[in-house]
């Protein structure tokens, strides 16, 4: 298992919003919860074994209404609650609950697993219920990858069928894919796959390793860097690309932004195979024509923007950082959100080691969750972010 909680509690940016309007000491615009983490799938990335059914400890049916109840204590605009798990359809409750938070005002994304759970009658009276926004996970482009990874066999033609669904029901669907050494080489025709499908948002997780040594199926900095640089061509394709725990993606993008219409980015920046092979298989599926880069998004990071409860009421920076920071059964999630000591120097940047002494520590501020899980300090630097900046004595930019 890389990390305790499910695939879906996450991100580093999501809604497109003025950030000028938005205060992220006094408000998330992303509260996740881990409504159960009951789930028929047991992904490799996830857990060993499926559960089917809940674990002890998860929030009744009274404490997750009490639980809604508290979000507008956030103000207004409300925070949009993303209902995820293990998968939240697992929960008996589910629809009643969505339809509760609906009634409160509070905006409602879902991330159901794909399973037989997820059938039309069921995202239908999601849809009705007001909610419109779900994701998706999809790990590959052929169905042997993204199988294996999801340990289901026939779960690929399964998930294209439940996204042709989805945006059959009006969803604005999001595709969630872990890059990692099984699918990197994937990504491009991926892309093209979602673009085929009408999936116009892409959001892409950069593994975080929990442990000892070495995880064979993460990839060296150097290498999420190309990634980065391709993803940034993406958005120039029409998808929405976000990343989670991979906030340099907004360092890149920004370069990306300044350069000229003349610039190589190979030439420029360095770059080698990985990218060339990656941006060569994106210009055949979708040509060369490209547009504007869709990649307006908040500039959030774990405990800023967004925050996390888990299955069993405790409060986390997000879903990769198991740092509990309370409960709501006995704090207010939103005193902790803008009391907690933690999350206030997450959000003043106050890291430490590379990040600390970066240029762009507040636009991006390197994955918390990463930090955490290789220093054990979540304020210290992400060991995958490939850009060193320069120190005092050493005042040249290496890449
Ligand atoms: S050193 Fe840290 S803050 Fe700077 S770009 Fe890398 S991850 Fe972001």
């Amino acid at each position: 298992m890389s990390h305790p909680h499910h695939m879906h509690g996450r991100s580093d940016a999501v809604v497109e919003m003025p950030e000028g309007r938005l205060d992220f000491n006094e408000r998330p615009i992303l509260v996740f919860w881990e409504s159960t983490r009951a789930c028929l799938l047991s992904c490799k990335h996830c857990r060993a074994e499926a559960i089917d059914k809940p674990m002890p400890g998860e929030l009744t049916t009274d404490e997750a209404k009490a639980f809604i109840d508290t979000l507008s204590g956030f103000g207004r605009p409300s925070p949009v609650l993303i209902v995820t798990g293990g998968d939240a359809m697992m929960r008996p409750d589910v629809f009643e609950l969505v339809e509760y938070a609906r009634g409160r005002g509070v905006p409602v994304g879902l991330s159901p697993s794909v399973t037989p759970h997820l059938t039309w009658e069921n995202a239908r009276r999601m849809r009705e219920l007001g909610v419109k926004a779900a994701s998706i996970s999809l790990d590959g482009s052929k169905p042997g990858t993204h199988e294996n990874i999801r340990g289901v066999e026939g779960h690929f033609a399964k998930t294209i069928e439940a996204l042709k669904m989805m945006v059959g029901l009006g969803y604005t669907l999001q595709i969630n894919t872990t890059v990692m050494r099984d699918n990197v080489e994937e990504l491009a025709d991926l892309a093209c796959l979602l673009k085929s499908i009408g999936v116009r948002i892409w959001e892409v997780f950069f593994l975080i390793h929990v442990g000892r040594g070495s995880d064979v199926r993460e990839l060296a900095p150097w290498e999420y860097e190309e990634v980065s640089h391709f993803l940034y061509d993406v958005s120039r394709h029409g998808i929405t690309v976000r990343t989670v725990e991979a906030p340099f993606f907004r360092r890149v993008c920004q370069w990306r932004l300044a350069d000229g219409a003349g610039d190589d980015p190979i030439v420029k920046y360095g770059l080698s195979r990985l990218y060339g092979r990656l941006s060569r298989r994106l210009a055949e599926g979708m040509g060369e024509t490209v547009g504007e880069p869709l990649i307006r998004s908040a500039r959030t990071r774990d405990g800023k923007g967004i925050v996390f409860v888990g299955y069993n009421g405790d409060i986390y920076p997000a879903g990769f950082l198991p740092v509990s920071l309370g409960n709501i059964r006995s704090s207010s999630i939103v005193d902790v959100y803008r009391g907690s000591p933690l999350l206030q120097s997450i959000r003043s940047a106050a890291f430490t080691g590379r990040c600390g002494i970066c240029e762009y520590a507040d636009l991006c501020g390197g994955s918390r969750a990463r930090a955490y899980a290789r220093w054990g300090d979540p304020l210290g630097d992400d060991p995958a972010c490939a850009f060193e900046p320069p120190t005092p004595d050493q005042p040249t930019v290496t890449l």
